[in-house]
């Protein structure tokens, strides 16, 4: 009596002890690996396990165990077998004197059975305000029944347990949801930063691994440039990642067709019945249970797309998504929607920038040449990079018809220059050309075209034609061509017009410039030819002129000497004006030659006032050089630099009403060179620059009958130029009088 009074005390005490130790902790695996021992205790077995019920699949999964010898606790699966499952089930303990003798039906089948081995077994229900938590089980290796004290002792404990997993369930809940939030905070924070959209997509697949375990995350964009496909941009690691890069056309994808066109979430426990795709992808890996949620930008997108693209979840089986799961899914879903409007924003405005940059690059390149040859070929090459286009033709307009002028092919394709089209056969090009408007389109038909044209452009997907538009009228069109499928879209079109323009303008230009060309040549050849025909019977005429006034003839009648001494100055005059074309033919062609050596520019100016001064005292006009303290080194070419200032001189004597005064000086220092300044009529400030064009001359009633051909300063600048020199108006005022400078190289000492 005594020692059953000692065994139910220290019964009490163990029982006690046990049901505060499952207490003890609100971790929910140490509570679970206390309840397990505690019912060794309490139900005095070997084996003690704790089984709860899985919300999703309804099935008793085991949670922890105590005392047991085989590792294949780990792995057992109830089904609807086993005395758990009953006591879980009628909510009353269940006792079986010796598992062995159980019918085999009943048993549940596994390993553990014969191992451990399992001979007398209790089990009780754990439920919580009726609801049905779990059970917890008993096991003794040997055939010794449990009493009915045993089971009114592991039903109090059952009742402790469900407190005890009670308070962990909630504590555990409390951690999860602090996870998640942080998670979700987490994310939200990296998609504000500015990273690329894949990187952010990664890191939201990352993120949803974290906390929805055993779900497999998908995310699939639609980008602008290709309306019409659905690329997987980052998974979870596993299976989806696996799909990333993997293109699907959206026409051949049912689900993700319909979740785009229509805007809505889809969910399924049956994917793999529902598209090859899905079928296909379930094979692989036993998915059958899917949430497919579409991204939305705010507003619609400025493009073709329903949608962004889609965020996509897996769960082997066919057990529905939890409305908690869903609740983070959708959660997920608007942060990526932002994330990846945002990226695309920040792209299109990364990239709009560029492209201008690359455009205005473009546009002064453009501006570069005037050859009219040159700046087609730099127009084709520069637009098709800056549009990202494989190949570019451009063509002029002939009437009704276009034809083509050159062509630029990235991948080395031809065209045939020279070929020529109807306009009206070409509606793209009819209304760009019609709107003045770029114009967007697809692919060729090709069965019009000529053979060469038609292989270059059998595999372009899409076309921009450009109008290059010059003074409202249509100079040419540039037609862009891409063979990559990637549509052009309303964003291009700023950088595409800026092209166009510009390319407008420069083909303007060098059209202007080739007719200038053109023009001036025909003039210079006409001078060249026409001062070599003069020259013969002009030299013929002041020989005889002179001869009559030497008196080789014979003494000449007193009344002819005036006359014909006019005669002898104006065939001067026209000589200096055939050399001085003869100059100007030279120098425009090319054909000059320099001799250019260290001479002194004191000296050089000495010479030329010397021979300006027979004119300077029949004008009564004052010429005087002012000295400077040294000679003025400098490199020239002596007969050039004469020339320069004979025609200054003469200039500044010619320009200046008696009694002129004219004087010619030094500049030292890094640009040396002669000045010649006049007391002169002046240069009014519009012709400071016109003054130095050929042939011009100031249009002034009071200057028109003074002698002069308007070539003077032209040549003398273009022979200063050539003498790495300059010939400027350094100052003028009308009325006072003007200064002009030529310079010329320093000699460099050596070194
Ligand atoms: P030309 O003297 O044969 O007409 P230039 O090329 O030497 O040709 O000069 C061009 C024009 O510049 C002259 O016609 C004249 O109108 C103006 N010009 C040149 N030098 C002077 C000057 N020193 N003072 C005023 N006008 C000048």
């Amino acid at each position: 009596m005594k020692e059953r009074e000692t065994e139910r005390l220290a019964g009490l005490a163990a029982f006690h002890e046990a049901m505060t130790a499952i207490v003890a902790s609100l971790d929910l695996d140490e509570t679970l690996a206390a309840i397990a021992r505690a019912v060794t205790r309490v139900a005095r077995c070997d084996i003690g396990a704790i089984f709860l019920s899985d919300e999703a699949s309804g099935d008793l999964l085991i949670r922890a165990t105590y005392g047991n010898r085989s590792p294949d606790w780990n792995h057992l699966r109830l089904g609807e077998k086993g005395i758990n499952r009953e006591a879980f089930r009628t909510g009353r303990v269940q006792r079986v004197d010796d598992y062995h003798a159980l019918p085999f039906e009943v048993q549940i089948d596994s390993p553990i059975v014969h191992a451990e081995p399992l001979r007398s077994t209790i089990a009780a229900p754990v439920r919580r305000r009726h609801r049905r938590l779990g059970a917890i089980g008993g096991y003794r290796r040997e055939v010794r029944p449990f009493t009915a004290d045993d089971e009114s002792f592991l039903s109090l404990l059952a009742d402790q347990a469900a407190i005890a997993l009670d308070n962990a369930l909630a504590y555990q809940e409390l951690g999860a949801a602090r996870g998640r939030l942080e998670v979700l905070i987490a994310t939200t924070d990296a998609i504000w930063r500015p990273l690329p959209f894949r990187q952010i997509a990664g890191l939201v697949v990352r993120q949803a691994a974290r906390i929805l375990p055993g779900i497999e995350c998908l995310i699939a964009v639609v980008e602008p440039e290709r309306p019409h496909l659905l690329e997987f941009v980052a998974g979870t690691p596993g299976w989806a990642e696996s799909k990333v890069g993997v293109r699907h056309r959206l026409a051949d994808t049912r689900l993700a067709g319909q979740v785009l066109r229509d805007c809505v979430t889809l969910e399924t426990v049956h994917y793999s019945a529902l598209s090859a795709i899905a079928g296909e992808m379930a094979g692989q890996t036993g998915i059958d249970t899917a949430r497919l949620i579409p991204l939305l930008a705010e507003g619609s997108p400025s493009d073709r797309r329903a949608g962004l693209g889609i965020l996509s979840f897996y769960r082997r089986g066919q057990t529905p998504f939890s409305s908690e799961e869903r609740a983070l899914m959708d959660e997920f879903a608007k942060r990526v929607s932002i994330a990846l409007h945002r990226a695309e924003l920040l792209d299109t405005a990364g990239e709009t920038a560029a492209r201008q940059r690359e455009a205005i690059e473009a546009a002064a390149d453009l501006s570069g040449s005037l050859e009219p040859e040159e700046v087609i070929r730099r127009v084709l090459v520069r637009s098709v990079a800056a549009a990202r286009a494989d190949r570019g033709v451009l063509l002029r307009i002939d009437g009704s018809e276009t034809i083509v002028e050159d062509y630029h092919d990235e991948s080395g394709f031809e065209d045939v220059p020279g070929y020529r089209a109807l306009i009206a056969s070409q509606p793209l090009m009819e209304e760009a050309i019609s709107t003045r408007r770029p114009v967007f389109g697809g692919r060729y038909h090709l069965q019009a075209l000529p053979s060469p044209i038609r292989e270059a452009v059998a595999s372009v997907q899409h076309t921009a034609t450009l109008p290059l538009v010059l003074d409202d009228r249509v100079v040419a069109v540039l037609v862009l061509s891409r063979r990559e499928d990637r549509v052009f879209l309303a964003s291009d079109l700023v950088t595409l017009e800026l092209i166009a323009n510009q390319a407008a303008l420069a083909l303007g230009n060098a059209r202007l410039f080739a007719h200038a060309r053109e023009v001036s040549r025909a003039q210079s050849d006409f001078l060249n030819m026409a001062a070599h025909e003069l020259r013969t019977p002009l030299s013929v005429i002041a020989g005889y002129v002179s001869m009559l006034l030497d008196g080789s003839f014979g003494e000449s009648p007193p009344g002819w000497r005036r006359p014909v001494e006019t005669i002898q100055g104006k065939t001067r005059e026209l000589e200096e004006l055939i050399a001085d074309l003869l100059m100007a033919s030279r120098l425009e062609a090319g054909r000059l030659t320099l001799s250019q050596v260290e001479i002194d520019l004191q000296e050089a100016a000495r010479q030329a006032v010397e021979r300006a001064q027979p004119r300077a005292i029949l004008m009564k006009a004052k010429l005087t050089q002012k000295a400077a303290p040294a000679p003025v080194p400098a490199l020239a070419d002596a007969e050039h630099l004469g020339r320069i200032l004979d025609n200054l001189l003469n200039n500044a004597l010619t320009y200046s009403p008696p009694p002129g005064r004219v004087q010619v000086s030094m500049a030292v220092g890094a640009r040396p060179g002669i000045r010649v300044s006049d007391s002169g009529f002046g240069i009014p400030p519009v012709e400071r620059e016109r003054i130095f064009e050929r042939f011009y001359r100031i249009d002034d009633p009071d200057l028109r009958h003074l002698p002069g051909t308007g070539l003077g300063l032209s040549i003398g600048r273009d022979l200063a130029l050539r003498m790495g020199g300059s010939l400027e108006l350094e100052s003028s005022l009308p009325g006072k009088g003007s200064v002009f400078i030529v310079r010329l190289p320093r000699v460099t000492p050596e070194r």
